[in-house]
């Protein structure tokens, strides 16, 4: 987890113009057409930040036609925004600049599968997928250990 808030950190320091006002349009899955990818490490630090607001599971996605993130809650605030995940951080609405191209954020990429196979995963799972099994992790690492 510290390697990951690492890459987050690291990507803030970047001289990109990008300017996140929290309007949550790229929190609508349905509407925008995608839904954030995950690796290990950013699963684990959204479910630990989650966690942290005294949840044991993901809230139940409220709006079905725009396939809202569970995180966004009802006030259309994210529930974890300092821990959310990469791709929140680099898929910009066009509003608030654009997303950054690859070649932005190739290196930092790289890093994030890197974890992500050092924590044996298998590459990026949906976010709310990838939400549900890092917060088995962090509830359970007993029952995690004796699947291996
Ligand atoms: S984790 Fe937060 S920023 Fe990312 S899509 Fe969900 S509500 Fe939006």
């Amino acid at each position: 987890m510290r390697a990951t808030r690492a890459i987050y950190a690291e990507l803030d320091q970047r001289p990109v113009q990008r300017d996140c006002i929290r309007r949550t349009e790229c929190c609508q899955f349905k509407l925008t057409g995608r839904t954030p990818m995950l690796t290990a490490g950013e699963a684990l630090v959204a479910a630990a930040a989650l966690r942290a607001t005294g949840r044991r599971s993901l809230p139940e996605s409220a709006d079905e036609k725009t396939g809202r993130c569970p995180l966004l809650n009802p006030a259309g605030k994210c529930l974890i925004y300092d821990a959310r995940p990469f791709g929140c951080r680099t898929h910009f609405c066009s509003a608030a600049g654009g997303p950054y191209t690859r070649d932005e954020v190739r290196d930092l990429v790289r890093r994030l599968e890197e974890i992500d196979a050092r924590l044996g995963g298998d590459g990026p799972h949906a976010l709310p997928m990838a939400l549900e099994d890092a917060l088995e992790k962090i509830l359970h690492p007993a029952r995690g250990a004796q699947r291996r």
